[in-house]
């Protein structure tokens, strides 16, 4: 098959990845790509936010599936501008990716689709947003309404730095200030036609820049999958993942349908495991970053059939994704300074040394080739994938791989999976 990947980050290397696992015969091209993805499949430099020029390469190049990784395109109505021109896509349209770009939209949507979600109340002032402090009560989170890379959200027993975080991200619109929901964290994805939805398996990602979850919120410092310890609750992943295809994910994407705004593409759902239940906390419209990297190498089910039946509406004729039952990690590189102020520019060396250690892949997220050398690009330079038969195999795997890797300054988190490997 023919396949257009939009995006430049880990993500869509892990997207091209599993493509390449399934098929190594598929005509895959990035478009930016990175220097890890271009050292895999044919990369093309164009812009993969602008429509015209995304729709214009597909058809000149006779690409039966489009596949869109981060939310700017999604946002910008690429994935419209394709289906508008018969192309095959994976990604939402503009008005149903708002569900991840407007925390207000998603919050309608679910009010009408009865998701269970936390309270949240919206403010455009800094009196509502007093007034909204003293309503819900402490520990505060304050979210921008806006996309954020991850960043727009606050979670803190600190008042004035609950106010002082508004007060940044009210100036370019209102904020939310929501019900502080407390439990696990677990991302689960579901790949939606607009009218049917599959699911995929669960997650748990690491948002913290530092070790024992301290420091700011980042895009997403590591992950891993399957979630052990779900059983405990649900008995089996199976009943936990059908309760929220059933209680969450289907009502939504109904709820989008019946709208005119089909969802088609990947519903991410961020959800916390409360003593009261499961909440969603976030939607976002597109494959999260870093869990794609350790849920696609466990999918045993051909990735591009799934997609492809996603963006041509045959999803309900598709029997559910199958996985593998081996335990997947990953541990993202970073500059230093990240996320505040990055350091770029600097170089990567060791990377051929840590690809050589057995059940390990190396994804690249900010990297660029000068001159023959692996330079880091951005906040997020490398994602490191261990797999191997339990946690603990898959977790050695992942470290003695980065410690092979040399980047100045270069800062990762060393508890990722620490909890499911003892
Ligand atoms: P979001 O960008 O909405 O996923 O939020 C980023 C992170 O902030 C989440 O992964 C949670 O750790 C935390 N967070 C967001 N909303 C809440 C909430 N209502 N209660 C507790 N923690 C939250």
């Amino acid at each position: 098959m023919k396949i257009l990947v939009l995006g430049s980050g880990a993500r869509e290397h892990a997207i091209v990845e599993a493509l390449l696992a399934e098929d190594a015969a598929h005509e895959i091209t990035a478009a930016p790509g990175n220097a890890g993805i271009a050292a895999r499949v044919e990369t093309v430099v164009l812009d993969p936010s602008n429509g015209k020029v995304v729709t214009q390469y597909a058809l000149d190049y006779g690409i039966e599936l489009v596949v869109i990784g981060p939310e700017a395109p999604l946002v910008a109505g690429v994935a419209d501008a394709l289906r508008a021109k018969g192309v095959p896509v994976f990604g939402p349209g503009k008005a149903a990716a708002a569900l991840e770009g407007s925390k207000a939209f998603a919050k309608r949507i679910m009010e009408q689709a009865q998701v269970p979600t936390g309270r949240a109340v919206r403010a455009a002032t800094l009196d509502e947003l007093t007034a909204a402090l003293d309503e819900l009560g402490a520990p505060h989170v304050v979210k921008a309404d806006g996309l954020a890379a991850g960043k727009g959200v606050l979670v803190t027993d600190d008042r004035d730095a609950a106010v002082a975080h508004a007060e940044y991200y009210l100036q370019h619109g209102p904020v939310l200030v929501e019900e502080f929901l407390d439990g696990q964290e677990v991302s689960l994805f579901f790949l939606a036609d607009g009218h049917d939805v599959v699911p995929l398996s669960p997650a748990q990602d690491y948002k913290r820049a530092f070790d024992g979850d301290a420091g700011p919120n980042t895009g997403g410092m590591g992950a891993y999958s399957p979630l052990p310890w779900i059983a405990d609750r649900w008995v089996a992943e199976a009943a936990f993942v059908d309760e929220v295809l059933d209680t969450i994910a289907l009502p939504t994407v109904r709820a989008l349908e019946a709208e005119g705004t089909p969802f088609v593409g990947l519903l991410y759902c961020g959800l916390i495991l409360t003593d009261a239940g499961i909440r969603v906390i976030e939607f976002n419209a597109r494959f999260g970053d870093p869990e794609t990297q350790v849920v696609l190498p466990r999918l045993a089910t051909p990735l591009s059939q799934l997609l492809l039946a996603a963006a041509t509406g045959t999803l309900g004729r598709m029997p559910y994704p199958t996985f593998t039952d081996e335990a997947a990690v990953v541990v993202v590189l970073a500059s230093e300074g990240y996320p505040e102020n990055p350091i770029t520019g600097r170089e990567i060396t060791g990377l051929a040394e840590a690809a050589e250690v057995p059940g390990v892949t190396i994804l690249h997220a900010g990297t660029a080739l000068a001159d023959g050398r692996f330079i880091a690009t951005g906040g997020r330079v490398l994602g490191v994938v261990g797999r191997g038969d339990g946690f603990a195999a898959a977790r050695e795997a992942t470290y003695e791989a980065l410690g092979r890797i040399r980047l100045e300054g270069g800062q990762y988190r060393h508890d990722i999976a620490e909890r499911v490997a003892r």
